[in-house]
């Protein structure tokens, strides 16, 4: 498959409505971590682009805001329809870019269109409130308003669905947005800014700016008309990028690591265990931010669970991911296949067991082995590190507070996993577990409809649900005086 045959797979930033280059000409080279040819190149923007793009939002957002939702909304639901209409080809351009297999690009990019929806119906119901007075002459009302323009910066293992989370919410409440996708996997980001051309989006509302991330996420924080930042990626960056909207006390979402535990107890239904492991772990190569980090089996079950677990694992089949039948893609760089092999080794010279994998793929390039590793303990780095790549630890434990006293040993707080079938132990971990997330026999977390999300060092705020659009919102009081005359 070429890119030029896909008539979205564009070139240029789309700022203000147009397609265009960097101002200096300067471009990045974006390749296929399947193969590593070179797939085309995007602008090299920096500042003043970025200053140009905000501006445009700036204005853009003045008419946007004063539409109604439901005219707003009918621009959302045109961009779901058409990503829909275009689902074939979007997938293969996810898969292009980011490697993952076209079947789970399809999944992607389906979820993530939902968002557009779900938003613009739940901004039909942003109510304010009139508040039940203390005074008799005066009566206090609330007003939700689009918090204003929008910056969001998104990472690449998630290039398309990241944006509708983001965008979705920031568009039906009246925000204009300008969007930073990531330098390994920008095609989808622009992809997505031709659609809503196509849509009809007026010109400023939805800009899509590639590039230096630090120069443009420097203008992004430090310019005072952007009013928001929204980012998912690492925690490193997510807590710069905090400071640095610290200066003109910007709203923030962050979206950031996790180190998901997985806990499997004796008396889990243990095929559902296994799949659900299986699905957590292994989904994107294991490169997703709710990827089960650490998989604690009780002492019962754990020699069965291995045995089941690693049969699976040995199935999965690498490759490239617009080849059929392949569930592995590559991991995103060199960096993520010698820090994954370096968890592994680490592990291995502490005391962990290779049950099966533990080593570069012999399909060379960027794969890595499918791993199952056991006898893993918290001295271990893959216990603490976000592991990014297709390694299972498995880590044993005897009692229910021990499993909890293992699972919250981290400073990071986005998702976290129980297999049981016991109810009162369901509530006590779902209350215990210091997560923002919890998956009670169930792997799939993330739908429109609900608040998805972390605490602790995972970051704050909420994609989906109510919460969702809330985050793109303020809340004005109205005080009116003078009522009992
Ligand atoms: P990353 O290095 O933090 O990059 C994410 C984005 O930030 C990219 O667009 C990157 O641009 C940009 N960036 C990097 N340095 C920047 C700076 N100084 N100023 C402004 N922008 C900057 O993270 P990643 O490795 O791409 O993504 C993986 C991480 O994301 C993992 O930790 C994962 O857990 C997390 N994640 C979290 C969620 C969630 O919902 N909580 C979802 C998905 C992923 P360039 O590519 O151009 O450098």
């Amino acid at each position: 498959m070429r890119p030029d045959d896909l008539k979205l797979w564009k070139n240029h930033c789309y700022i203000d409505g147009m397609w265009s280059p960097a101002l200096n000409g300067e471009t990045i080279e974006v390749t296929d971590p399947a193969t590593g040819r070179t797939l085309g190149t995007v602008p090299r923007c920096a500042t003043k682009e970025t200053s140009v793009a905000v501006s445009s939002a700036a204005r853009a957002m003045a008419a946007w805001k004063a539409l109604t939702a439901l005219e707003r909304g009918k621009y959302l639901h045109r961009m779901h329809g058409l990503i829909m209409d275009n689902l074939d080809e979007l997938a293969a351009i996810l898969t292009l870019e980011q490697g993952k297999p076209l079947a789970e690009s399809k999944g992607e990019i389906i979820q993530g269109a939902s968002y557009f929806p779900w938003f613009a119906e739940e901004a039909r119901r942003a109510y304010g409130q009139v508040i039940p007075t203390p005074d008799p002459g005066k009566r206090p009302i609330t007003i939700r308003q689009p918090v204003g323009v929008v910056g969001i910066i998104t990472p690449w293992n998630f290039p398309f669905a990241m944006i509708p989370r983001k965008a979705a919410p920031a568009l039906a409440a009246g925000c204009a947005v300008v969007i930073k996708p990531a330098s390994q996997t920008p095609y989808c980001a622009l992809a997505m800014a031709a659609l809503a051309e196509e849509a009809g989006v007026p010109p400023g509302v939805f800009n899509v700016i590639t590039g230096d991330s630090s120069k443009i996420g420097a203008e992004l924080t430090a310019d005072p008309r952007v009013r928001k930042l929204s980012f998912t990626g690492s925690t490193a960056v997510g807590k710069k990028l905090m400071a640095q909207c610290a200066a003109t006390m910007k709203r923030l979402s962050l979206e950031l690591g996790g180190n998901a535990p997985l806990i499997v107890f004796d008396d889990a239904d243990l095929d559902r265990a296994v799949d659900g492991a299986l699905g957590s772990k292994f989904r994107n190569c294991g490169q997703t931010c709710i990827c089960a980090n650490r998989i604690l089996v009780q002492d019962g079950v754990r020699d069965e669970f291995l045995r089941r677990l690693a049969a699976k694992v040995e199935m999965l089949r690498a490759g490239s991911g617009l080849e059929a039948g392949v569930t592995q893609g590559p991991l995103i760089d060199e960096a993520a296949v010698n820090h994954v092999d370096a968890l592994v080794r680490d592990a291995v010279e502490k005391g962990a067991k290779v049950l099966t994998g533990g080593k570069r793929h012999k399909l060379g390039g960027l794969f890595y082995e499918p791993t199952v590793l056991t006898d893993v303990t918290p001295a271990m780095r893959v216990f603490k590190e976000e592991i990014f790549g297709p390694v299972a630890p498995v880590v044993g434990f005897a009692s229910e507070k021990e499993a909890i006293a293992l699972a919250n040993d981290t400073e990071v707080g986005l998702a976290s996993y129980v297999f049981t079938r016991d109810l009162g132990r369901t509530w006590r971990m779902s209350e215990t577990l210091e997560f923002g997330m919890v998956g009670v026999n169930e792997v799939l977390l993330a739908m429109a409809e609900a608040p998805f999300g972390g605490i602790k060092e995972s970051g704050m705020g909420r994609e989906g649900g109510a919460e969702g659009l809330m985050d793109y919102m303020d809340t004005k009081l109205i005080v009116m005086g003078g009522i009992d005359g």
